[in-house]
Parts: C-alpha cells; sequence; structure tokens
C-alpha cells in the first residue's frame, strides 16, 4: 500500500515561546554543586548541593524536586477528600460522596482493624467451597473481576493489525515478585529474596490465622508454583519486543492450549462470544498453566489463589497485614524505612481506583487553562523539531523518511486530563466498609476494560489519572500524553525563562515523541499498526545506531557486578538521547532574533543543560537501584542525564569541555540515534 505523498518540508508550525523578560528566573544555582566538574559529571555539578541538602525522606524510595512536587500534589488532593468527606449532603453516586465516603472509610484505620480479616472470608469460604477444579475456576473468573489477575488476564488492547478495534488479550501473571531472574537465577541475592519472599508468604498467612506449620507449607506451594509459572514467562526484554507477544488466537486454538480450562465458561462470564478477535501474549506460559491445571493438586491451586487475594488486597486490610506487606515490598525489596502516612496512602488508593473522580476536582481546582495552551505550543515546536532533525538524518533514506513523516502527521498530543470522563455515577461506596469501597473501585476499572472489548478504539481514554507526575507514549495510538500533575514547577514553570521550560518539560515532550521512533514505536507505522515501514539498509542502520546505546547503558554499574541491562532500557535510553537533542533543536530555535540572555553567569544554552540535570536529579535509595536494575525499563536518574548528554557535542560545546573530558563520548564511542 501507497502511503500518501507527505512533502518533506520542515517546520509547519510557527514557533512561539515564553515570554521572555527580566522577571523570569533562570535555573536553581543553589542547587549546584559548584566543587564538581560540569565535563566529569554533570549530574553531581547540576544537583549535587540540592542532594546533599535534602535528604530522601523515610517513606520514600527516591527524591528530587520533581518528586518532592509529585507529593506536594498530594496535599491538594487530601485538601479536596478531606473537603468532600465532610459535605455529608452529597448526592449518592456524586464524586463528592465517592470520593468522600471512599476517603472517610480508608481513614477509619480503628474501624479497619476491628473488622481484622473479616472482609477476606467470603472470598476464602468461595475458595474452600469449590470441589473440583471446575468450580475453582469460577472463582478464578470472580477474581480476576475484583483485579486479582493470576495466574493469568483478560483485558482489552488494541488489535496490533487493525488498529481500529480492541481485541481480547490474555496475558501472562503467575508470579509476584518484580521478575523472573528471582526465582531462577544462582546469584547470593536472589538466592536471598526468595527466602525472605518465602519467610514473608508464611508471615501473612500465620496473620491470617494459620498455623506455623500451615503457613510455611502454603509458603512453599506458593513458590514451587510461581517459580515453575517464572520458568514459563517470557524475560523483561522479550517482554519489550510487541512481536514477541503478537499471537492472533482463535478460541479453538485457545482451547488446545489450555484444555483443561473451560475457557466456554470463562468467556461466558465475561460476556464475551466465543468468536471475539484475540490475542494470546505468551502461548510457552499458557502450556505451563495447562502443565499446573493437570499436575498441581486442587489444595494447592487454592493456597496460590488465596496468597494472590492477600497479597493483592493487603492494602485494603488491617495494620499487621499492611504491615508485613510493607516489611518486604517497602522495607526489603525497595529500601525505605516508613510507611507512608495513612492519610497519603489513603489519597493514593483514591487516586488508583477512583482516579478520574479525583482527578476531575484536581483539574477543577489546580490546573489553569493557560498550562493547555503553553503545553500545546510547546508540542507543535517539539514535533516541528523532530520533524526537522529526521529530515537532517544522513543514513535515512527518501522512502523511510517520507513514513517518519506520516508518523509525525498523525501525532497526538494530550494535555492535562480526558475531554471525556468515566462515568462513576452507579459505583457505590459507603463511609463504613474501607474493603468492600475498594473491591468496588476495582470492579469499576476492571468492567471499564472488559467493555472495550470487540469494539471501536476509543481515542478519548487516557492510561493515567490527571494528577499523576509523570507521562507516556502509546505506540498504537501514537499518542503522547501529558497529565496535568506533571505541568508545574519545577519542570514546567511559567515564571522561568524558555532554558528552564526547554530543558525540563521540552525534553520530556521530546522524549515521548522520540519514544515513537524507538526500538518499540519504530515497529509501528502511521497508522499504530505492528509493521516494518522501513527499508532494509535503513532499518540496519537504525540498529546498529541503537546497539551503540545499548553498549553504553551495559556499561553503568550502581555498584560493583551490578549495571544497567543496556537492551532493557534500550527504548528509555533512545527517548532521553532524542528528546535531549530536539528539546534543544527547538529551544534554539526559539532563542533566534532575540537577545540573548545570561542569567548567573550561565549562557541560555548551559541554562538548558542544567534545568535537564536538576529536573532528573533523584537521590535513589540502592535497593530501588538494584531493583530497577532488574526489572525496570528506565535508567537511574544519574544515568539519565550523563547519558544522553556525555553524546551530544552541543552538551561539549556549551560547557566548553576537552574532547578527552569523561562527559564527552568520542569517534565510534558516541551514540547518535536521532
Ligand atoms: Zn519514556
Amino acid at each position: 500500500m501507497r502511503l500518501l505523498k507527505i512533502a518533506l518540508v520542515a517546520s509547519l508550525f510557527p514557533l512561539a515561546s515564553f515570554a521572555q523578560t527580566s522577571s523570569l528566573h533562570g535555573i536553581d544555582v543553589t542547587d549546584l554543586d559548584r566543587k564538581a566538574d560540569p565535563c566529569t559529571d554533570f549530574y553531581q555539578f547540576a544537583n549535587g548541593a540540592w542532594r546533599a541538602n535534602n535528604p530522601i525522606p523515610a517513606s520514600m524510595t527516591r527524591w528530587s524536586k520533581r518528586w518532592a512536587s509529585g507529593e506536594a500534589t498530594k496535599d491538594q488532593l487530601r485538601e479536596i477528600e478531606e473537603q468532600a468527606a465532610k459535605d455529608k449532603a452529597a448526592a449518592t453516586g456524586s464524586s463528592e460522596q465517592i470520593i468522600g465516603a471512599y476517603y472517610g472509610a480508608c481513614m477509619d484505620e480503628a474501624k479497619v482493624n476491628a473488622r481484622g480479616i473479616q472482609p477476606l472470608k467470603p472470598w476464602f469460604e468461595q475458595i474452600d467451597n469449590a470441589e473440583d477444579m471446575a468450580q475453582l475456576q469460577l472463582v478464578m473468573a470472580n477474581l480476576h473481576d475484583i483485579a486479582v489477575v493470576a495466574p493469568f488476564g483478560l483485558g482489552g488492547s488494541q488489535d496490533p493489525h487493525k488498529p481500529t478495534l480492541v481485541l481480547a488479550d490474555i496475558g501472562a501473571n503467575g508470579y509476584s515478585l518484580p521478575d523472573r531472574d528471582y526465582y531462577l537465577k544462582p546469584d547470593a541475592r536472589f538466592k536471598e529474596a526468595r527466602a525472605k519472599y518465602q519467610e514473608h508468604v508464611a508471615k501473612m498467612f500465620a496473620l491470617i490465622g494459620w498455623d506455623q506449620t500451615s503457613a510455611a507449607g502454603a509458603a512453599q506451594t506458593v513458590m514451587t508454583m510461581e517459580t515453575k509459572f517464572a520458568e514459563a514467562s517470557l524475560d523483561n526484554v522479550s517482554l519489550r519486543d510487541p512481536s514477541a507477544t503478537d499471537h492472533n488466537t482463535s478460541f479453538a486454538q485457545l482451547q488446545d492450549m489450555a484444555p483443561h480450562f473451560d475457557w466456554a465458561e470463562y468467556f461466558k462470564h465475561k460476556q464475551l462470544a466465543s468468536d471475539v478477535d484475540m490475542n494470546v501474549d505468551q502461548p510457552k506460559f499458557m502450556a505451563e498453566f495447562e502443565r499446573q491445571l493437570q499436575q498441581t493438586s486442587l489444595a494447592d491451586w487454592k493456597v496460590y489463589l488465596k496468597w494472590n487475594l492477600l497479597n493483592s488486597t493487603a492494602g485494603a486490610l488491617s495494620e499487621p497485614l499492611v504491615e508485613e506487606d510493607f516489611a518486604f515490598k517497602g522495607k526489603y525489596l525497595s529500601g525505605t524505612s516508613e510507611l507512608k502516612p495513612r492519610w497519603k496512602r489513603c489519597v493514593e488508593s483514591t487516586d488508583e481506583w477512583f482516579g478520574e473522580v479525583l482527578g476531575k476536582k484536581y483539574v477543577e481546582k489546580y490546573f489553569p487553562p493557560e498550562a493547555k495552551a503553553r503545553m500545546q505550543e510547546m508540542v507543535r515546536n517539539l514535533l516541528a523539531a523532530m520533524r526537522d532533525d529526521i529530515l537532517s538524518r544522513p543514513w535515512m533514506s527518501d522512502d523511510t523518511k517520507e513514513r517518519a513523516m506520516a508518523k509525525i502527521a498523525t501525532f497526538n498530543p494530550k494535555i492535562g486530563y480526558p475531554d471525556k470522563w468515566k462515568d462513576y455515577s452507579k459505583v457505590s461506596v459507603r463511609a463504613d466498609a474501607f474493603f468492600e469501597d475498594n473491591l468496588a473501585g476495582r470492579r469499576f476499572l476492571v468492567e471499564d476494560d472488559r467493555a472495550t472489548i470487540g469494539k471501536p478504539v476509543d481515542r478519548g481514554r487516557w492510561g493515567m489519572t490527571p494528577p499523576t507526575s509523570n507521562a507516556y507514549y502509546n505506540g498504537q495510538l501514537n499518542e503522547i500524553v501529558f497529565p496535568a500533575g506533571i505541568l508545574q514547577p519545577p519542570g514546567f514553570d511559567n515564571s522561568a525563562v524558555d532554558a528552564v521550560n526547554y530543558g525540563g518539560i521540552g525534553v520530556v515532550i521530546g522524549h515521548e515523541i522520540s519514544h515513537g521512533y524507538d526500538d518499540q514505536g519504530a515497529k509501528y507505522d502511521y497508522l499504530g499498526r505492528l509493521r516494518n515501514w522501513w527499508t532494509d539498509a535503513d532499518l540496519k542502520q537504525f540498529q546498529q545506531r541503537s546497539a551503540c546505546v545499548v553498549d553504553q547503558f551495559d556499561h553503568y554499574y550502581i555498584e560493583e557486578g551490578i549495571h544497567h541491562n543496556g537492551k532493557l532500557v534500550l527504548g528509555e535510553s533512545i527517548g532521553d538521547l532524542g528528546g535531549a537533542k530536539i528539546a534543544y533543536l527547538a529551544f534554539e530555535k526559539s532563542l533566534s532574533g532575540k537577545p540573548r540572555q545570561d542569567i548567573d553567569g550561565f549562557t541560555p544554552e548551559q541554562q538548558f543543560f542544567i534545568s535537564w540535570g536538576q529536573w532528573r536529579g533523584d537521590e535513589i535509595r540502592i535497593e530501588t537501584q538494584r531493583l530497577m536494575m532488574q526489572a525496570d525499563p528506565h535508567p537511574v536518574g544519574k544515568f539519565r542525564v550523563n547519558g544522553p548528554l556525555s553524546n551530544l557535542p552541543e552538551f561539549q560545546q556549551a560547557f566548553s569541555c576537552k574532547a578527552d573530558a569523561p562527559m564527552v563520548r568520542q569517534g565510534d564511542k558516541r551514540c547518535e540515534v536521532w
């Protein structure tokens, strides 16, 4: 099929910029570590003083100005929720009633504690009453309805080949530790984690009243079953490859994959026709599911489901369970020493399950319309810069460029909040039953997702809630999404000069745009179809350039023996490298025709790079860093700053770094994708 001929022209949009007057502030010089050499360790130079003066709070895994602003947003959400909780006259199903009752029920810790494990009882009874595997499979379906997703889950997903349609996607979710390597690797640290996990599972069962022997036995069962599921699961690098999970499957084929599961009954439960379009992410996993259906005892399956229920809902249960859940996940795995205050956990829980109810109130109160207009303008400038950049790539043929331009033309930016909000008005939330309220939120979101299956794609849906301090790219919808929560200082600041904003939110916008052309994004075409739009020669060039980034990050260590997995962080690292470059290009354009303004002795270009170093500059607990090395596709802050900048000649020039400085990668060590 011949693509529409897209003119290979430069910027289609006029460049606009933030007002530039002397009343606007520049980067924060008090954050700088002036003793550090920007050409040796730019990360330390840009934010070293801030980190030294702002230790990570005991309840946080990482800390930076950006994280602090995300936490400050929760103070605002708390105010909204407390206000709503006071409004006793609010009509049932109204936003005020829902968030007020949910927050009130969550904050009533005495009541939650007094109820103890009683809310679990009807569920445990369901599991215990199952007389055979067929009956237990029905319980499994009921658990899926409350987002207890084990060992597989079914949800709506855009069809990678017919991008206007939502298909039923069956995903694998057989184990609870953060990554399959925890179960399989012989290293001492994984061995220790396995032992600690097993102790933790036993403690959780003991806390719900099981004797020591039964609790220890349950932990062993969980470990055995999860290890087998881990063995049959794709590793996290393969999971990033959309082709690896692309398996269009008919109902008959699904039945063949796991004949001991009653799929007809399950589909009936899910109100899905058996001829619905379907994808099975991991057929090899389904084979292991089938093996365990045949060979694992009914009693062991019951333990496994009870564990998944307990593990998933611990936060909504009484204090001893909350504490033990935190002791393993928060303390042991992540390195934090204190549980967050209850009000904050209640705010986070509301955001998780009732995010668009709370988020609507949040944007009404805290998100100014000017912010949206400013962002639209910056996104246009960044897309124009990406267009110019791609067209100037000497290694890419005109044919591939034409297709890359088609993709630029269909990029859809979403800013602040959804145009259409989810309708929660039928959800029943009571002020005295936190666990059940939590399940009501879970049921709503599971059903909201299920109802999309078999229908045309609704391009208005959001994958993050409005208060979230984050952003994302969705390759199938070719959309970049910036929730209101990220559009505030330090990254986005109306009272700061352009350099600060282009170096902050500008690089974030560039990062999300570059995801459209990273190792994953490059596999989707302008309509969101998973199909190759590259010539062979261009694809080879792209892969060689990507391999440079993989090699760079493979050599970034957090401590002896532990380094980034370059393939795991490739997409994010291409995003950062491309993002910094195109934000810089857009910033340089915005400067043209204006007087250059040095502030505090720093040129506009130096301020741009320092802004990125300050926005990204987070201190992260070593336990969390180890976890990230294993399971997170994002590199740690230090390498998200020093990694991309050491590849940019523009950075070298801005700080007059010598060619052999550590912050300058030369010759074939210098990576450039976009
Ligand atoms: Zn990203």
